[in-house]
């Protein structure tokens, strides 16, 4: 029942018919050596990963990460995850780990060593930062140009745009120049001005009374809270898109969110120094939605 918890996987194929995993989980001390120095996913941030929030003992979105992570092997050329087993080593680490709290859970599948017998996988829990205050604040962004035009995805596919992969520098060097221009956190715009993600987050608008999320036409990821905001807003009887969003129609927006596993959802309340109308009651109901849910 401590944090952090470090569990090192032997990933089984995706077709193996085994449905007991036990033998191929390793516990071990989270401050205890357990990559090799080859290792393909710090040698080269070759590997993909995802991350999801244990609320109250409860993980949340399990599918939708794991589906995620199946497809980001799928376009990275990785062994196809084996859902039963990754199912399975989110269980075994939901039951050791403290059942009260937020907590956020990793789950990283590398290439492992070059010419090596197989790949390496673990999964690592700790405690989530504490981001009440910045739900009830929101966040100043800015907008940084991602460098792609639209239908980046399809003309070059070796980008792995869709696949969330550990190489995330560019990632944090965005959120480092949010910083240094006296904001949060950052917008990624194609080379054309449309709205692609944030650089841990998704984003979400609402425009002319629907609430819109870019595409995830295979440039982005799509978010596992997006689609659970999505969810909670179609219930509620409120209209939800998918589409392309321009730079000018995100800076007229009736009102922008960031949303993401474990920070959740957050307002924005400036966009390039422009302010933005924030819906402080939404936001509320949202996280606590999300807070709530219990899978
Ligand atoms: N886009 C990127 C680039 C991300 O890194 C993340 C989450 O880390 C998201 C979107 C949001 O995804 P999720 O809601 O599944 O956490």
């Amino acid at each position: 029942m401590t944090l952090p918890f470090t569990l090192l996987i032997d990933p089984v194929p995706a077709d193996s018919t085994r449905t007991d995993f036990a033998e191929t989980f390793h516990e071990m001390e989270s401050t205890a050596p357990a990559l090799r120095v080859g290792e393909l996913s710090t040698q080269r941030g070759d590997g993909i990963f995802e991350t999801l929030s244990v609320v109250n003992g409860h993980p949340q979105e399990v599918e939708p990460h794991i589906s995620r992570l199946r497809n980001s092997a799928e376009i990275c050329e990785l062994p196809v995850p084996n859902a039963a087993q990754w199912r399975a080593a989110i269980a075994y680490a939901v039951d050791r780990i403290p059942s009260e709290g937020e907590l956020a859970l990793k789950f990283v599948l590398s290439r492992g060593v070059e010419s090596g017998p197989a790949p390496t996988a673990w999964l690592h829990a700790t405690a989530a930062p504490d981001y009440r205050a910045v739900r009830e604040r929101g966040v100043r962004v800015v907008t940084l140009d991602r460098g792609y035009p639209r239908g980046v995805a399809e003309q070059a596919p070796w980008l792995l745009m869709g696949a969330k992969t550990l190489s995330y520098a560019i990632n944090m060097a965005a959120i480092r120049e949010a910083r240094r221009r006296g904001a949060d956190d950052t917008i990624f715009t194609t080379h054309d001005g449309y709205v692609m993600e944030g650089p841990t987050s998704s984003v979400i608008i609402r425009s002319g009374g629907v609430y819109v999320t870019p595409a995830p036409s295979g440039a982005i990821l799509h978010g596992t809270t997006q689609q659970s905001v999505f969810e909670y807003l179609e219930g509620a009887g409120e209209k939800t898109e998918y589409r392309d969003v321009t730079v000018e129609e995100l800076r007229h927006a009736g009102s922008v969110w960031l949303v993401s596993s474990v920070r959740l959802a957050v307002a924005v309340t400036a966009i390039d120094d422009q302010p933005c109308r924030t819906d402080v009651d939404l936001t509320r109901s949202l996280n606590a939605y999300l807070l709530a849910r219990t899978a």
